[in-house]
């Protein structure tokens, strides 16, 4: 029988302990993902590497149609706003009310928590649900950073969620999302769902798939998974986002299969090797001074970059790209040949633009107010470049996106060149630091504002990676975070060894 698929898009992944909301107008804009688009315009997205245009690809590739309602994402950070959930989410509950389908595919993160609502994509389901009743096949593809919740689970019929991070499978997974909507479409007998819930919190640098425990969690999920026997249809593991403060912040593992006994060993086996050691999940992080000094120990001999993770002032998990303590680091123990990126900073942008090529600015840059300790670094800095902030994604995971982080320019103070630009986003990709002027491969210290998407891109040119506490808005050891809502029973961080 072929389907008419109604589609929907709508991401975010919130640290509600981060300083900025995201408004209405940060999905508008989309930051990290694409600008918000409506209707038909959602094809234009089909080649970028997005959960809905796998899935789209695959369905109308089996001959089945699909009905696009609007597809909308904003960057991480805190609280989307009462405002903002209500005008998208609206919108999407609007055409389930109007539209004519068969069935519904969600594009969702599943970390989303509301200004006014702590269970963003429950509600959105519910909303749903209430409308179309419990009869209706309802498929979602999720983000592995989701906080899977009881809710969630209960209204669809099928979560799937990414199994790499850095994510380059998202358009893959929604394929695995369309391949799952038609395996149960094309049954008369229930499928059954299994879902167990870790009970500790995984801080996300550890969660790299590039990297151990992590890789080998997703190899033996893939091992436990049958669909050609229907035995276990899907399996997924989200580690879970643990910065949202609510009671269902946390990894979960599911899946999906017709024979209840499979899927229940499957599930089991999967959570027992999840659990057991929980110490394998631990994160040995640096503080700035020792890393910097390691770093330029390093880099005397070495022939590739250093590379320094600035994982707490992470655009991709609600920092501002601006905080300085990093540079801070680099400058009083005098690295050389190192650059950082990015600082997110429009008006230091804009003075290097008003300045032009090889003229001295006096500036304070950088700097979050929210964060203790930090400030505007002040000083002179010399413009070495600017770009209109225009470019394309080379590495494997955004491949081909076009971006625009509006105007942009290379800082240099000391030994130092910082790639300063008017819109934040995640140092993941080498072209970033291309589009003004530096080679990345030929710096000795590298300086990524990201927690572990940069690696996709970065891994191989680098002598040596090491994640860096510095003080930013995104505590990644996430038992130093002040949880008021989190459930009684989850720790805050994996049991020692001891
Ligand atoms: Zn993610």
């Amino acid at each position: 029988m072929m389907m008419n698929i109604l589609v929907a898009g709508f991401q975010h992944e919130t640290n509600t302990f981060a300083p900025t909301v995201a408004s209405y107008d940060s999905f508008v804009r989309g930051e990290d993902f694409p600008g918000l688009v409506r209707g038909e315009g959602l094809f234009g997205l089909l080649n970028v590497n997005l959960p809905a245009s796998g899935f789209i690809n695959f369905v109308r590739g089996k001959g089945h149609a699909v009905t696009p309602v609007i597809w909308a994402g904003a960057g991480a950070s805190a609280h989307v706003t009462t405002d903002a959930y209500e005008r998208i989410a609206g919108e999407i509950v609007e055409a389930v009310k109007t539209a004519s389908f068969d069935a519904i595919y969600l594009d969702l993160h599943g970390a989303m928590v509301a200004q006014h609502l702590d269970d963003g994509e429950g509600e959105l389901l519910a909303r749903i649900r209430a409308v179309v009743g419990p009869r209706m096949k309802i498929v979602i593809s999720l983000d592995s950073h989701a906080n899977v919740t009881t809710q969630m689970l209960s209204l669809a019929d099928g979560l799937v969620a990414y199994r790499t991070y850095p994510h380059i499978d998202m358009a893959d997974t929604g394929r695995r999302a369309g391949e799952l909507l038609l395996a149960l479409s094309g049954s008369d007998r229930p499928a059954h769902r299994v879902a167990r819930r870790v009970p500790f919190l995984i801080p996300v640098n550890s969660m790299s798939t590039m990297m151990q425990p992590a890789r080998g969690m997703y190899d033996l999920l893939e091992e436990l998974e049958e669909p050609e026997r229907e035995g276990v249809l899907s399996l997924s593991f989200a580690p879970g986002f643990p910065a949202s403060d609510f009671a269902e912040c946390g990894p979960v593992v599911w899946g999906y299969g017709f024979d209840a006994a499979r899927i229940e060993r499957a599930v089991d086996a999967l959570f027992a090797r999840i659990c057991d050691p929980e110490h394998q999940w631990a994160v040995h992080f640096e503080e700035p001074d020792a890393a910097v000094l390691r770093a330029m120990r390093v880099a005397e001999t070495a022939t590739r970059p250093v590379i320094l993770a600035d994982t707490q002032d992470n655009p991709g998990v609600g920092g501002d790209s601006n905080t300085t303590g990093l540079l801070r680091a680099l400058l009083r123990h005098g690295a050389q040949d190192a650059a950082l990126g990015l600082i997110c900073d429009p008006a230091a942008a804009a003075a290097a633009h008003e300045a032009g090529v090889g003229a001295w600015i006096d500036i304070g840059l950088g700097g979050c107010p929210q964060v203790e300790g930090d400030a505007p670094l002040r000083g002179a800095f010399q413009v070495e470049a600017l770009s209109d902030g225009k470019f394309v994604y080379g590495g494997p995971m955004m491949n081909g996106k076009a971006s625009d982080l509006g105007p942009m320019a290379c800082l240099r103070i000391g030994g130092v060149r910082i790639a300063v630009s008017s819109a934040k986003a995640q140092l993941l990709d080498r072209n970033m630091y291309r589009t003004v002027g530096i080679a990345p491969e030929q710096m000795k210290i590298l300086v990524n504002k990201s927690s572990v998407h940069f690696r996709a891109d970065f891994a191989a040119i680098a002598e040596e990676i090491l994640v860096v506490r510095s003080p930013g808005p995104f505590i990644a050891d996430p038992s130093q975070l002040p949880w008021k809502n989190l459930a009684s029973e989850m720790r805050t961080r994996p049991r020692d060894a001891a």
